[in-house]
Protein backbone atom coordinates (compact mmCIF):
# COMPACT_ATOMS: atom_id res chain seq x y z
CA UNK A 1 0.00 0.00 0.00
CA UNK A 2 1.60 3.05 -0.98
CA UNK A 3 0.87 6.65 0.28
CA UNK A 4 1.30 10.17 -1.05
CA UNK A 5 0.94 12.54 1.82
CA UNK A 6 1.88 15.55 0.21
CA UNK A 7 -0.56 15.28 -2.73
CA UNK A 8 -3.41 13.84 -0.49
CA UNK A 9 -3.25 16.62 2.09
CA UNK A 10 -2.74 19.78 -0.60
CA UNK A 11 -5.85 18.29 -2.84
CA UNK A 12 -8.32 17.36 0.34
CA UNK A 13 -7.96 21.11 1.03
CA UNK A 14 -8.88 22.03 -2.18
CA UNK A 15 -12.15 20.28 -2.75
CA UNK A 16 -13.56 21.75 -0.05
CA UNK A 17 -12.21 25.35 -2.23
CA UNK A 18 -14.19 23.48 -5.30
CA UNK A 19 -17.82 23.14 -3.67
CA UNK A 20 -18.00 26.84 -3.22
CA UNK A 21 -16.11 28.61 -6.04
CA UNK A 22 -16.44 26.39 -8.98
CA UNK A 23 -14.21 27.24 -12.51
CA UNK A 24 -12.26 30.44 -10.66
CA UNK A 25 -10.52 30.36 -7.76
CA UNK A 26 -7.37 32.11 -6.17
CA UNK A 27 -4.37 30.58 -5.88
CA UNK A 28 -3.64 29.36 -2.37
CA UNK A 29 0.59 29.15 -2.78
CA UNK A 30 1.26 32.20 -4.27
CA UNK A 31 -2.30 34.15 -3.12
CA UNK A 32 -2.06 36.46 -5.92
CA UNK A 33 -3.29 34.48 -9.31
CA UNK A 34 -6.45 33.29 -10.21
CA UNK A 35 -6.51 29.64 -11.43
CA UNK A 36 -7.92 28.80 -14.94
CA UNK A 37 -8.42 25.34 -16.76
CA UNK A 38 -5.43 24.05 -18.64
CA UNK A 39 -3.30 20.87 -18.18
CA UNK A 40 -0.19 20.25 -15.99
CA UNK A 41 2.37 18.22 -15.82
CA UNK A 42 2.40 16.45 -12.35
CA UNK A 43 5.50 14.15 -11.08
CA UNK A 44 4.94 11.60 -8.10
CA UNK A 45 7.96 10.37 -6.80
CA UNK A 46 7.70 6.80 -4.24
CA UNK A 47 11.39 5.52 -3.07
CA UNK A 48 13.20 4.54 -6.36
CA UNK A 49 10.41 5.48 -8.68
CA UNK A 50 9.32 8.64 -10.72
CA UNK A 51 6.17 8.77 -12.63
CA UNK A 52 5.52 11.52 -14.76
CA UNK A 53 2.46 12.18 -15.93
CA UNK A 54 1.86 14.58 -19.21
CA UNK A 55 -1.53 16.01 -20.11
CA UNK A 56 -3.51 16.12 -16.85
CA UNK A 57 -6.24 18.07 -16.73
CA UNK A 58 -5.98 20.63 -13.74
CA UNK A 59 -6.43 23.91 -12.89
CA UNK A 60 -2.94 26.07 -13.19
CA UNK A 61 -2.82 29.47 -11.60
CA UNK A 62 -1.61 32.00 -13.90
CA UNK A 63 0.92 33.88 -12.01
CA UNK A 64 3.32 31.40 -10.29
CA UNK A 65 2.21 28.08 -12.15
CA UNK A 66 0.70 26.08 -9.27
CA UNK A 67 -1.72 22.88 -10.40
CA UNK A 68 -4.65 22.02 -9.01
CA UNK A 69 -6.55 18.19 -9.52
CA UNK A 70 -9.79 17.27 -8.82
CA UNK A 71 -10.47 14.17 -6.49
CA UNK A 72 -11.20 12.25 -9.36
CA UNK A 73 -7.99 12.78 -10.99
CA UNK A 74 -6.05 12.87 -8.59
CA UNK A 75 -7.72 9.08 -7.40
CA UNK A 76 -6.80 8.37 -11.17
CA UNK A 77 -3.24 9.59 -10.85
CA UNK A 78 -2.41 7.62 -7.65
CA UNK A 79 -4.10 4.61 -9.30
CA UNK A 80 -1.54 4.25 -12.31
CA UNK A 81 1.49 5.70 -10.03
CA UNK A 82 1.14 2.82 -7.88
CA UNK A 83 0.49 -0.06 -10.40
CA UNK A 84 3.83 1.62 -12.03
CA UNK A 85 5.69 1.37 -8.53
CA UNK A 86 4.31 -2.09 -8.48
CA UNK A 87 5.81 -3.06 -11.60
CA UNK A 88 9.48 -1.79 -11.13
CA UNK A 89 9.83 1.45 -12.92
CA UNK A 90 12.22 3.51 -12.04
CA UNK A 91 10.86 6.19 -14.33
CA UNK A 92 7.80 6.27 -16.04
CA UNK A 93 6.35 9.04 -18.42
CA UNK A 94 2.56 8.76 -19.11
CA UNK A 95 -0.01 11.02 -20.78
CA UNK A 96 -3.45 11.15 -18.81
CA UNK A 97 -5.70 11.45 -21.78
CA UNK A 98 -6.33 7.78 -22.58
ZN1 LIG B 1 -0.12 31.05 -7.75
Amino acid sequence: MLYYYGLRSRFGDLESRYENQEAVMKCVICREGQTAPGQATVTLQRHESTIIFKNVPAHVCANCGEYYLSESVTDQLLTRAEAAVQSGAELEILRFAA
